[in-house]
């Protein structure tokens, strides 16, 4: 059973510290400036910043593809220095195999960590009705629309059954609409499979339609500026964005943003 008070969840990711400075041609610069937090099993929070303030950096610290330069970041009580099985990456275009058909680039994550085959079968024909893809199994990627690909792309992530799922701006090259329904479709997902998710996005709208708790982040060097609480109920649907509610949330991170003028 869920249960909802915060005394009662278990942090799955704890961030103590963490700075990155990547040397440049002219000089070190700093990415990410001493942050810290902690992230709950099954919880959905969203990064939001300007552009360039290191939500990506600390998104691939957090995935294990970037080294951080000072601090400490585990998850599951283990420290984080390389990619992990129970960790998923999403990013904004979903690089699919034109060569392999819908269902085997699905099955790709599944054949690289070699988990049985029997199972894989089974749970990509229950991905592919999961994402929407019914039908679509034996298609090409060069066959699909933007969406389309990126209901693959979702699919591919849950493949071997992380976690942990992060993703960086996954329905930002798409139209507002098919935004919409993504996002929709995300949290459908989430409510089902419980994984605890890590969200990019520069879209605040966005963050607080989705998140139990928002990062907000300043801009380079990148710091936590806050956290905000999104206690809004679920599950939520777009009449939510008529609720006042819903703008307070969104005129709060405004402020802590400082963009209202
Ligand atoms: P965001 O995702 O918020 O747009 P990034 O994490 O991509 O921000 O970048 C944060 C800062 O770090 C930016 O100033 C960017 O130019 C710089 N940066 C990112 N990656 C590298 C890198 N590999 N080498 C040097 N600087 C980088």
């Amino acid at each position: 059973m869920q249960h909802q008070g915060a005394h009662m969840t278990t942090e799955i990711i704890q961030g103590t510290n963490i700075t990155k400075v990547y040397s440049t041609a002219t000089g070190p610069l700093v990415a990410l400036d001493d942050i810290s937090f902690g992230i709950n099993e099954g919880e959905f929070i969203s990064l939001v910043g300007p552009s360039g303030c290191g939500k990506s950096t600390l998104l691939s610290i957090l995935g294990g593809l970037e080294e951080k330069s000072l601090g400490k970041l585990s998850i599951s009580g283990e420290q984080v220095t390389t990619p992990r099985p129970d960790v998923g990456m999403m990013f904004q275009t979903s690089v699919l195999f034109p060569w392999r058909t819908i269902r085997e680039n699905i099955r790709l994550p599944g054949q690289i960590l070699k988990l049985d085959k029997s199972d894989q079968v089974e749970r990509t024909e229950a991905l592919l009705n999961m994402v929407g893809l019914n039908g679509f199994g034996e298609r090409y990627p060069d066959e699909l629309s933007g969406g389309m690909k990126q209901r693959v792309g979702l699919a591919r992530l849950l493949a071997h059954d992380p976690q942990v799922l992060m993703m960086d701006e996954p329905f930002g090259a798409l139209d507002e609409f098919t935004r919409e329904t993504m996002n929709l479709e995300l949290l459908r997902i989430w409510e089902a499979t419980k994984k605890t998710v890590i969200f990019v996005t520069h879209n605040i709208g966005e963050a607080v339609f989705l998140s139990d708790r928002v990062f907000v982040m300043t801009p380079r060097p990148g710091r936590l500026e806050g956290i905000l609480e999104i206690d809004l109920p679920r599950p939520r649907t777009t009449d939510l964005m008529r609720d006042p509610r819903y703008s307070e949330r969104v005129f709060e991170i405004r402020r802590m943003l400082g963009v209202d003028h």
